[in-house]
């Protein structure tokens, strides 16, 4: 569904009342904001943890849930925030058991802005479960194999929205106390949980989103709340230079990098942040990336388009290139979508590069596509979201 805009008959709709979003922030920021709807000094500390513990390890989405919290605070916290959780507006399950969801945002700090729409998918494997999380509504860059890429820059994701995604799907996945799996998905085995494992893989380019993207990385990463290891979260960039030792500086998760190509000529048609930030940067800042080592290796995307970039010597040379980096190379057949211009190399062809990449000591390099029937596989995602023009935007303001 797009966003449809009916502003010919009510131009000034009553203002919905304006709370602050409480997912996003940080200890201090929740401190500080209960300071002001008068609490005393005294409990702050105490009262800022009980929220957090509700928040994050419980997954709670209401102030009433919140039950060592007196009566009278809950309703003052209820006043004054918004646990803005995103709604479901559809969710699939792919034959392989792949899950995706349709998650549908409004901010409640612009209540009459429009909603937004975004993309999460959650990949069941038997020994992890990972969620490919978005950062954006669509994408100011135009790869050219990128279904995200045809979908203009609606807007940045606040930082609650995207640890959202987390909490929303750990809910429907039965990951918080006293949760229960869904019936009709895979979940990794043994009482593991669902969600082990986070990739900024989904919508839009998370370091065009530097500060909202750290601010839910190190929430995802908090030992007190959503506490995964650093180690099972992974940032993958198209490779906005400047943003890349200081994300690793900051936040110390695992980098990906969308490679795509082995030479600038073709990575600036392919993916064309190229032309700002050429390979060798690239590759210079990926070497420089803090604490890596052969425990911490840098992944590079490689999407296998037919006849584009596919051949055997470039196979070769992606190895040159990566000598001394430590590396995972990740082979990733490309999944069409509606008006794409590009084939996916064919299984031989994927096989022969795999093999020059396994021979150089890469282990397992091809990523088996998931979720195609439902189209959540890599580079498909997109919602309908459309950015309005000024002139709507004003309008809805009032
Ligand atoms: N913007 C970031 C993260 C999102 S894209 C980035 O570009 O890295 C996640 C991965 O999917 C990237 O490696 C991207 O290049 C790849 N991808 C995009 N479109 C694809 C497609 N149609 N088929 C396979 N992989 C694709
Ligand atoms: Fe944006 Fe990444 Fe898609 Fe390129 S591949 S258009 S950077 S989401």
């Amino acid at each position: 569904m797009s966003v449809a805009l009916d502003i010919s008959h009510d131009r000034h709709p009553a203002p919905a009342p304006k709370r602050q979003a409480l997912l996003g922030l940080d200890r201090a920021e929740i401190g500080s904001a209960l300071t002001e709807i008068g609490l005393p000094e005294k409990q702050i500390r105490m009262r800022t943890a009980q929220i957090w513990n509700w928040l994050y390890v419980n997954g709670v989405s209401d102030f009433e849930a919140m039950t060592n919290i007196a009566k009278d605070v809950r309703a003052r916290l209820a006043e004054r925030f918004v646990i803005q959780r995103p709604e479901i507006v559809t969710e699939q399950v792919s034959t392989d058991g792949t899950r995706k969801w349709l998650f549908r945002f409004t901010d409640p700090e612009n209540p009459n802005q429009p909603p937004v729409d975004v993309e999460t998918v959650y990949i069941p494997e038997s020994d992890r479960g990972t969620l490919c999380v978005s950062s954006q509504v669509g994408c100011t860059l135009t790869c050219t194999f990128c279904h995200t890429g045809t979908q203009k820059l609606v807007r940045n994701l606040t930082a609650g929205e995207i640890v959202g995604q987390v909490l929303m799907a750990r809910e429907r996945l039965g990951d918080f106390p006293g949760g229960e799996r869904p019936k009709d998905g895979i979940t990794p085995k043994g009482g593991t949980r669902a969600v082990t494992n986070v990739v900024m893989m989904g919508m839009g380019e998370p370091l065009y989103n530097y500060e909202n993207v750290k601010r839910a990385l190190l929430l995802m990463a908090d030992g007190e709340g959503i506490s995964l290891s650093r180690r099972r979260i992974t940032l993958s960039t198209s490779g906005v230079v400047p943003f890349i030792d200081k994300i690793g500086e900051e936040t110390g998760v695992m980098l990906a990098i969308s490679l795509h190509a082995v030479r600038d000529e073709l990575r600036n048609e392919l993916v064309p942040i190229n032309k700002k930030w050429p390979i060798a940067e690239l590759l210079e800042a990926c070497r420089n990336y803090p604490g890596l080592s052969n425990a911490k290796r840098i992944t590079f995307e490689y999407v296998m388009l037919k006849g584009v970039n596919d051949s055997v010597a470039d196979a070769r040379e992606l190895v040159r290139m990566l000598d001394g980096i430590p590396a995972k190379i990740n082979l990733i057949p490309f999944n069409p979508w509606p008006g794409s211009e590009h084939e996916c190399s064919d299984w031989e062809q994927i096989e022969k590069f795999a093999d020059v990449v396994n021979l150089a000591g890469y282990a397992s390099p091809v990523r088996t596509p998931r979720g195609r029937d439902i189209f959540a596989a890599c580079g498909q995602l997109k919602s309908e979201s459309e950015r309005l023009s000024k002139k709507e935007r004003d309008a809805l303001a009032g």
